[in-house]
């Protein structure tokens, strides 16, 4: 299986790619923790990342295609993988479809997780996380006590508004491409993780 998912800051990638992978046996690949995983390490993409990211800017295209069509030439990418985070641009959807082309694969689907503009800001900004990378909500889904959180640089009322400009402005425009493709899943976003993971599955044929 060789997806993507797609949608919104806030929608729910990271956490239903987590889940979803399991099932599958497939890397999970972001491109937002690799850049993440760069900018801690302090390495020169990650310190170029980090001034676009701190913004809720897109980092640019030529640094964020150059670690993904390295990455899923890996191993353990050989049999699939679950894109989350990429593409988000017009030039990133070309390049990966390039890729795959040249190395004979076809993309199986893209799922959008669709969820309102202003139902995002409200789960962005509460949004936290633990050293382990699991995810909280400071009211849907409160970390355990004792568990040390903290909120991504990115996940201010502002970073988010930015973001979400990107998301309408850029990455929306991939999505026809994918849609005469045949191959777009449009899913709903709003409701328990549980039933969120069971409308991806129905899509994707799996359930
Ligand atoms: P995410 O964790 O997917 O929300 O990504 C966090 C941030 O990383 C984004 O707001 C961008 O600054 C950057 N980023 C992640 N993926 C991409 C991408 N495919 N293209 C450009 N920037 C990206």
């Amino acid at each position: 299986m060789r997806m993507i998912l797609v949608g919104p800051p806030g929608a729910g990638k990271g956490t239903q790619a987590a889940r979803l992978v399991q099932n599958f046996r497939i890397p999970h690949i972001s491109s937002g923790d690799m850049l993440r995983a760069a900018v801690k390490e302090g390495t020169e993409l990650g310190q170029e990342a980090d001034r676009y990211m701190k913004a809720g800017k897109l980092v640019p295209d030529a640094v964020v295609i150059g670690m993904i069509l390295d990455r899923i030439t890996k191993p353990d990418a050989a049999n699939g993988f679950m894109l989350d985070g990429f593409p988000r641009t017009v030039p990133q959807a070309e390049a990966l479809d390039a890729a795959l082309k040249k190395a004979g694969f076809d993309l199986d689907a893209i799922v959008l997780i669709e969820v309102a503009d202003d139902l995002i800001k409200e789960r962005v900004t509460g949004r936290r996380s633990d050293a382990a990378g699991n995810i909280y909500h400071i009211k849907n889904n409160p970390a355990p006590a004792g568990v040390s959180v903290v909120q991504r640089k990115d996940d201010t009322e502002e970073a988010c508004t930015e973001r979400l400009v990107k998301y309408h402005g850029e990455t929306e425009p991939i999505l026809p491409f994918y849609e005469k493709k045949g191959i777009l899943k449009r899913v709903n976003g709003v409701g328990s993780l549980d039933e969120v993971s069971a409308r991806i599955r129905k899509a994707l044929g799996t359930h």
